[in-house]
């Protein structure tokens, strides 16, 4: 029999953006509850009408649900492993299953893969988990056997990394760890250059999967360049520019550690080149003194914006940031510009640019809008889930 789960009644006028497929109920919207519901529990939404409308994990916070079925499915097993699979064929489609030129993508994107929550990144053999919500926390285990039945030999270990991304105030005292295998750091491969990459000590999964089609854009404008490669954490833009033929690459980053992981992925790639240095120093404090240095620089920061609340401020830091390289890049030089906020959408972090662009009094030009590659796919229902977003600018 299908189990039955607690209801969850919304307002009237409520169920609108739910008929459209968006996949947050936020607390405002709830007239009431039937039954007892704990951080994490499935339960299903209805409208004031009792129209059924989705199918979800219950959080505490103002986004109260996250919908993984508009159906009235049951969630089990095959249900999970079907959306797994799906998954990963849409991977298979982009051409980044068995690519002998890049083994490390993203296999599953959240919203964008209609798995709220839930992001898993593939290094080579291992897959790493970062879970979001205490519901997929409470599955992980059955989605690591799904995902090691669907990929075979293809994955060795999967590595739970949800300790720093779980709400910490469920109190479930999320600990990183193997849910499969044991394989510790490793090198992969990105369009044919090499990282080393460590899911246990590094940001995030380990890896800034997201910037893979920049990095290789930016390799192609790179010959004959003086590069500064500002926010490099293992330093992945800094090699795509001496790959493309830059002259000299400055690494920036005020972590030692990410300094220390881009030097040793430099000389993974380009043993004893004399073209590359790296500086643990502030971007605030670097960007002081860069007066004609550089013909080509990447700023490609941490999220200034964590919630709506920072918004103006972060607005601010991307326009200092900007401002900055605009007044000293060298004539004919070109800006990568990036924002990772997902709260700063396209249309402002372009405001910020410009208004910075306007203080240097320079002609700039627009030659690219990047975003974030096919492995990060954004539901059309949620366009929230567009997070990333670059500009390439030409400054005369
Ligand atoms: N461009 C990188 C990802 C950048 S992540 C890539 O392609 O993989 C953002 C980086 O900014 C982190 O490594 C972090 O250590 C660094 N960072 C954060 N605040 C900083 C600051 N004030 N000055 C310099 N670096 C900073």
């Amino acid at each position: 029999m299908k189990p039955t789960f607690p209801q969850i009644i919304l307002k009237p006028g409520k169920e609108q953006s739910m008929k459209r497929f968006h996949p947050w109920v936020f607390s405002g919207a709830i007239k009431l509850v039937n039954g007892k519901v704990d951080e994490g529990d499935i339960v299903t939404v209805y409208s004031a009408q009792n129209e059924f409308l989705g199918i979800g994990h219950y959080q505490i916070g103002s986004i109260s649900v996250r919908i993984f079925s508009f159906q009235n499915i049951e969630p089990n097993e095959a249900f999970w492993k079907e959306k797994l699979l799906k998954a990963y064929n849409l991977r298979k489609a982009l051409g980044l299953v068995n690519n002998d030129e890049t083994n490390v993508f993203r296999l599953v994107h959240a919203e964008g893969d209609e798995l709220p929550g839930l992001i898993i990144d593939i290094y080579n053999q291992t897959a790493v988990m970062q879970i979001h919500t205490v519901g997929m926390y409470l599955i992980r285990e059955l989605l690591a056997k799904l995902l090691k039945e669907i990929m075979g030999d293809r994955l060795v270990a999967v590595y739970d990394k949800s300790s720093k991304s779980v709400p910490f105030k469920a109190n479930i005292n999320a600990v990183d760890s193997y849910l499969i295998g044991n394989t510790g750091s490793t090198v992969v491969c990105e369009n044919g250059m090499l990282f080393k990459v460590d899911w246990e000590e590094g940001q995030k999964t380990g890896f800034f999967i997201d910037q893979r089609e920049n990095r290789y854009l930016l390799q192609k404008y790179a010959a004959g360049r003086d590069v500064l490669n500002m926010f490099c954490y293992t330093g992945g833009f800094s090699f795509f520019a001496m790959k493309g033929g830059a002259r000299l690459v400055h690494s920036v980053d005020s972590s030692a550690k990410a300094i220390d992981l881009t030097r040793e992925n430099v000389e993974l790639n380009f043993p004893s080149d004399p073209r590359h240095e790296a500086f643990a120093s502030d971007a605030f404090e670097y960007l002081k003194d860069i007066k004609d240095k550089y013909d080509l620089i990447i700023l490609d920061p941490p999220a200034f914006a964590k919630h709506r609340g920072a918004i103006n401020q972060a607005l601010q830091a991307y326009k200092r940031i900007n401002a900055k390289a605009f007044e000293q890049i060298r004539p004919g030089g070109i800006l990568f510009t990036f924002s990772c906020s997902q709260v700063v959408d396209r249309e402002r972090f372009r405001e910020a640019v410009f208004s910075a662009a306007a203080i240097s009094g320079r002609s700039v030009r627009i030659l690219h809008q990047l975003t974030q590659p096919a492995d990060h796919p954004i539901g059309i229902y949620h366009p929230e889930g567009e997070y990333l977003k670059g500009l390439v600018l030409y400054v005369e």
